[in-house]
């Protein structure tokens, strides 16, 4: 481990890093967190979700800095760049990381295995709840990741969308006389009902 490898890490994300990238929320940093380097999975070390990446140092930083492939390079957390998220959604202390995937409109809320049902505590159950319905209205979705499946939060309801790590993920809603009401479902690719759905 080197301990220069720690310090940049910590520095990639501060707020005089030279890289271009998102606009960072000034006074955050990812001091004391890692928290990425073990809930997402990275395809080009072959990293599984959920399982702390061998070159981490944990709550220190990246111990290949320099050598840290692509993805890591590019990604900041929601925490990092959204001004929007409060201080409780440090990752370190809200033992989640939020992503946004642009092109699909989805958030990911992906939860520290060590803390099952995190999402579900206060202050973060009905900033998720209200959070999904602004994503809604706006033709997107909220996800959170749970055991590595994922969980659709819906203004009226949570469904669970079990395995199936190609299946495509379908929201929708409909007007009725009590109010909005959504469902969600997650289909194989060559699954016929894809066609009944507004595909996300
Ligand atoms: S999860 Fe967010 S705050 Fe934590 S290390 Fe990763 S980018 Fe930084
Ligand atoms: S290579 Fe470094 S930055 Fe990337 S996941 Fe591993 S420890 Fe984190």
């Amino acid at each position: 481990m080197s301990p220069d490898g720690v310090l940049e890490y910590n520095s990639r994300v501060s707020e005089t890093s030279q890289s271009p990238g998102p606009a960072l929320v000034a006074g955050r940093s990812c001091d004391g967190c890692t928290l990425c380097c073990k809930v997402l999975n990275i395809g080009s070390l072959r990293k599984p979700r959920n399982v702390w990446c061998q070159h981490c140092d944990i709550g220190n930083g990246c111990m290949i800095y320099e050598q840290r492939p692509g993805e890591c390079r590019d990604f900041y957390c929601t925490y990092r760049v959204s001004p929007e998220l409060g201080e409780e959604w440090k990752p370190s202390v809200s033992k989640m990381v939020v992503n946004f995937e642009s092109g699909i409109r989805r958030v990911n809320v992906s939860v520290d295995p060590d803390f099952p049902g995190a999402w579900q505590r206060d202050p973060y159950y009905g900033q998720l709840k209200a959070m999904a319905l602004h994503l809604l209205r706006g033709q997107g979705h909220l996800l959170v990741w749970e055991g590595g499946e994922p969980i659709a939060i819906l203004p009226n309801r949570d469904v669970r969308l079990g395995p199936g790590r190609d299946n495509i993920i379908v929201v929708r809603g409909r007007s009725t006389p009590t109010g909005e009401d959504y469902d969600a479902v997650s289909l194989a690719p060559d699954d016929p009902r894809l066609s009944e759905f507004t595909q996300s």
